[in-house]
C-alpha cells in the first residue's frame, strides 16, 4: 500500500469497480479478486502474492 501513489491507486478501485482485472503494483504478477461483489466489496486481494487493498 504505501508504495503505490494514491492517484495511481484511485484509478485502480475505479477499474476494479468496473469489473476489469487489475494487475497488482507489488508483483505485476497477480489481479485482484474479492470474494464478494466487485461493484461494493470492501477488501480485495492478489491471486499472486496476497497483497490486499482495502476500499473505504
Ligand atoms: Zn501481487
Amino acid at each position: 500500500m504505501e508504495s503505490i501513489e494514491l492517484k495511481e491507486f484511485r484509478e485502480m478501485v475505479q477499474r476494479i469497480r468496473k469489473g476489469e482485472n487489475v494487475i497488482c503494483p507489488s508483483c505485476k504478477k497477480g489481479v485482484f479478486e474479492t470474494k464478494g461483489d466487485y461493484r461494493t466489496s470492501p477488501g480485495f486481494q492478489c491471486t499472486h502474492c496476497k497483497a490486499r487493498i482495502n476500499i473505504n
